[in-house]
């Protein structure tokens, strides 16, 4: 049996798995960044946890193939450098070259966004279809394709960046430069935000009391929603239509079979899904809606680390086919 370690690469916590190659995690480590300690310390930390992971399965090295990892900001997934990561503090850091010398296998990076659609696609919600187009609803927005089990990168790697399409009507500065973007709407931010928004402005709702304790969360408006409060059942429902308008665009260019919606704020489910579903049967043509099917993500929490290994894994197997060919 051969194995992957698929790491997922954030700016509080570092989750690196063992997987095996039906894509099924063995094992799995969480140890905390420590951004400040520098790129050299975090890197180090990490070849750690890929040995640990093999001890503690006890597996040896000789079956271990090759290490993913998801990084987040901008990267060249072929050179595996990040070029920026804002919070990592990292620049042009050349990741694979690095930490590949300390573990003794390749190492593969990409996108974390990107890692986490190629889980899903491999062996969570969209396991078997042709075409995976997945978006993550988290601090932002972010989307990627997967086409026959191959990543869909577009020039310079930029394809995906579906949270900065501007939204009619909206006009909240973005992080990007622009102003109404889609995930100043559709992310846990943006949830928070309009919440807070409407109570700043004088709105009646039982969010009121977490809003003056400084405490007010997505989380707290998915609660309210239940509670039968109509302010945040007035904002999940408009994310939902802000939602579909962008994924109307990416399921008309796609085609998909299936469309994964993950991140933390996918567990809000049919409370902003409802609406998606209306919006996109006025905005799209039957015949690609009769063929997409709609998705809460299967692999939540270990995605980035299943789909970072499983990355890994393709990556490996088109060295191995070029090099015997
Ligand atoms: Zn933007």
């Amino acid at each position: 049996m051969r194995y992957m370690v698929g790491i997922d690469l954030g700016g509080t916590n570092i989750v690196a798995g063992l997987v095996n190659e039906q894509y099924e995690l063995v094992l799995k480590v969480k140890q905390p960044t420590e951004v400040t300690k520098g790129s050299d310390y975090v890197l180090s930390k990490m070849a750690a946890m890929v040995d640990e992971l093999l001890e503690q399965a006890n597996i040896s090295r000789q079956d271990l193939i090759a290490v993913g990892v998801g990084c987040p900001g901008i990267l060249d997934p072929i050179q595996g450098i990040a070029i920026f990561a804002a919070n990592l503090k990292w620049d042009n850091i050349e990741v694979s070259r690095i930490l590949g010398e300390k573990v003794g296998v390749p190492v593969f990076i990409d996108n974390d966004v990107r890692m986490y659609v190629y889980g899903e696609a491999m062996s969570g919600a969209g396991k078997g279809a042709e075409v995976v187009h997945g978006v993550t609803i988290g601090t932002g927005l972010a989307a990627a394709t997967v086409v026959n089990g191959e990543l869909y990168y577009g020039s310079k790697f930029m394809a995906g960046e579906l949270g900065h399409v501007t939204i009619e009507g909206e006009h909240t500065p973005c992080g990007c430069g622009l102003k109404g973007c889609l995930e100043t709407v559709v992310s846990a931010t943006g949830i928070a935000r309009q919440a807070r928004e409407a109570l700043e402005a004088g709105r009646e709702s039982v969010l009121r009391e977490v809003y003056e304790a400084g405490e007010l969360t997505a989380a707290h408006v998915s609660q309210a929603y239940d509670e039968g409060d109509a302010l945040a059942q007035e904002i999940l429902h408009y994310t939902g239509k802000v939602l579909g308008k962008g994924l109307a665009y990416s399921i008309t260019l796609y085609s998909p079979d299936v469309v994964v919606i993950g991140g933390g704020s996918a567990l809000a489910g049919d409370r902003i899904l409802n609406t998606t579903h209306e919006t996109l049967k006025k905005m799209v043509y039957s015949g690609y809606m009769n063929n997409v099917t709609i998705k809460i993500g299967e692999l939540i929490d270990d995605g980035g680390v299943i789909g970072s290994a499983a990355f890994a894994k393709s990556r490996v197997e088109k060295l191995e086919a070029v090099s015997q060919s």
